[in-house]
């Protein structure tokens, strides 16, 4: 695998997809374990966890749904950090066991804000999946129940992940090279 350019910036190759499929069927398997009798409900975060929801969703040998939504987020709340707001869930989620599928968690704020608004509607459960997560980077208080891969704090691209809108074509993770 070679290094990829954008913006002028190199990355080099992180984890291959093959290593991805594995830990997706990992992770599916556990899902199918721990939501046994019941049909889960799956929550696609748009844009970037999209790769990573098809392919966790296939991978979930049981009835299930999913449904998708994206966050839009205020700036001039200061106070409380990233405020996010829900748009586009149609779904009732009351007394479903829902799993909230994420591209990647950071510093936590956006998977806090997201937990906190669908707590509201009383789910029956509410478990996060996330592709990556950086643990380092953590500033609040969440735990993702399934983590494909814990990563250090560095800047990644590919499989959903974007660098500006592009990159989230790419079929493996790529890290940023430093001092390149
Ligand atoms: P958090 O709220 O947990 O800090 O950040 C979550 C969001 O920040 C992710 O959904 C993603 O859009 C973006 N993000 C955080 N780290 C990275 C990264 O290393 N690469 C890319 N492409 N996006 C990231």
């Amino acid at each position: 695998m070679k290094e990829v350019h954008y913006n002028g910036l190199t990355f080099v190759p992180y984890i291959e997809k093959e290593r991805i499929a594995a830990r997706v069927k990992e992770l599916a398997a556990q899902i199918k374990k721990d939501c046994e009798g019941t049909v889960p409900l799956f929550i696609c975060v748009l844009n970037g966890a999209f790769p990573f929801a098809a392919d966790l969703f296939r991978a979930v040998d049981m009835d299930a749904e999913i449904t998708f939504i994206r966050l839009k987020s205020y700036e001039g709340m200061a106070s409380t950090g990233v405020i996010k707001e829900v748009v586009g869930l149609s779904e009732d989620i009351k007394d479903r066991n829902v799993i909230i599928i994420e591209d990647i968690v950071d510093t936590g704020k956006t998977i806090h804000n997201l937990l906190a608004d669908l707590k509201k509607k009383e789910p029956a459960s509410l478990k996060i999946a996330t592709l990556l997560f950086k643990p380092e980077a953590l500033v609040c208080d969440v735990k993702p129940d399934y983590v494909g891969f814990e990563i250090p704090k560095k800047f990644v691209i590919g499989f959903g992940l974007d660098l500006d809108g592009i990159a989230r074509n790419l079929e493996d993770v790529y890290q940023l090279k430093e001092n390149a």
